[in-house]
């Protein structure tokens, strides 16, 4: 596979990049409650403005809609960019027309200009040609280094490239090249899923299903396994629509035990209370919340042999405190193994939260927060962002 990567572009100096960011981080109000996804695409950034572009930034903030709304202005995002690279930014409220033309008219090399929310324009979830050329006569190249929207057909990273010519940044570049290493593993390969919806995870769990050597499952995920080889689940969190997908992924793969499902729970009965069970005994008012000690253990034996981890979607709800320890115990697990051992890469946006909280995050080889785009590249799906990008 071949990156087009800004790595290999001769000519920087008085270009006008329009760099597509994911800088769409939690917010508290105004307040920026963590700056994660910020900090980690400074590089790009700061490597076209030191060779002298010109460089527009461009990010999407939460959903709204098409419709400014202004508690999701970019405003603070850019702000914040200031601070991190410590120096001045200017932010425009809008994110193309002639106040923004002018603005970038101005531009000296190496300065940076930040855009408005991308989303206030009802083009860009539309994949609007005419908004994509709008945004495109900006700026002389495209850069996409928002890996997590380029599983969607949207403006600012399908469309608009149909007008410009267009590159990867450097965080989109690493994190392909992360992802890579699952497509093509050092062996064993244990992939160990968790979380809550079924849909976004079958494919994943049908591409790796030959490379992995196990597939460790638990969380809501497991519950749709288990109730659909006729376990009693009682009230736990389940999609009834799972069925025909299990079956599917399941065909001629019912009796290989390359599958692993949690031998015991941690469940809340009908009175509330809170403790293990073996999975044969759930009953039908319990309620799944997490795995129990058993597969825990068991889980970890897996890990522990493994020299390529990639783990998405928690244990169990570890949001309550009591049903955290399956999800933390096994980050634990799988962050003391990666970095040298195996390669170890967790994803999703839960899931990261869940590694953050074993205050083990800086022992994994690749975080990524892109939990849809990364089922999505590593199940296969389209991926619009990258056409024409990765070859
Ligand atoms: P990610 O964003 O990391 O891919 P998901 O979005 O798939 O993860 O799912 C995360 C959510 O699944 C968490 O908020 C967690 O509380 C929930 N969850 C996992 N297991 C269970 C369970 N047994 N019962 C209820 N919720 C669960
Ligand atoms: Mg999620």
């Amino acid at each position: 596979m071949k990156i087009h990567s800004i790595n290999h572009l001769k000519k920087i100096k008085d270009q006008r990049f329009l760099v597509r960011v994911d800088f769409n981080v939690p917010l508290d109000g105004k307040r920026i409650k963590d700056d994660y996804k910020i900090a980690s695409g400074l590089e790009t950034i700061k490597y076209l403005s030191a060779k002298g572009g010109k460089v527009i930034v461009l990010t999407h903030l939460g959903d709204p809609a098409g419709k400014v709304k202004l508690a999701l202005s970019a405003a603070p995002l850019a702000n914040r960019l200031a601070t991190l690279l410590k120096i001045k930014i200017k932010f425009i409220s809008i994110t193309v027309g002639e106040k923004v033309e002018a603005a970038i008219s101005q531009m000296k090399p190496g300065e940076i200009i930040f855009l408005e929310n991308v989303r206030f324009n009802p083009g860009e979830l539309k994949n609007d040609k005419a908004f994509a050329k709008n945004l495109a006569s900006l700026a002389d190249v495209y850069v996409n280094d928002a890996f997590a929207v380029s599983h969607r057909p949207q403006a600012s990273v399908d469309a608009i490239k149909n007008y410009l010519p267009a590159y990867a940044g450097l965080l989109l570049e690493q994190e392909l090249k992360a992802l890579n290493k699952i497509v093509k593993p050092k062996k064993p390969l244990v992939v160990m899923m968790g979380g809550a919806k079924i849909e976004t995870k079958a494919a994943l769990i049908a591409n790796l299903y030959s490379s992995a050597s196990h597939i460790l499952l638990g969380g809501g995920l497991a519950n749709n396994f288990l109730n659909y080889k006729k376990f009693e689940i009682g009230k736990s969190l389940f999609d009834a629509g799972s069925l025909p997908v299990i079956k599917k992924l399941l065909v001629g793969r019912a009796t290989d035990k390359k599958i692993l499902f949690p031998v015991d729970v941690i469940i809340k009965n009908r009175s509330g209370r809170i403790f293990s069970k073996k999975i044969t005994e759930v009953s039908k008012s319990d309620i799944i919340f997490d795995i129990g000690p058993e597969t825990i253990s068991l889980y970890a034996k897996y890990i522990k042999n493994a020299n390529t981890i990639i783990w998405n979607g928690p244990m169990g709800k570890f949001e309550e405190v009591h049903f955290k320890n399956g999800t933390i115990s096994l980050a634990r697990v799988v962050a003391a193994r990666s970095r040298g051992r195996a390669y170890g890469v967790v994803g999703g946006g839960e899931t990261v939260e869940a590694l953050k909280m074993s205050k083990m995050m800086e022992h994994v080889d690749w975080i990524s927060t892109a939990g849809g785009a990364m089922l999505s590249y590593l199940g296969k799906a389209p991926m619009p962002g990258l056409k024409k990008i990765v070859s």
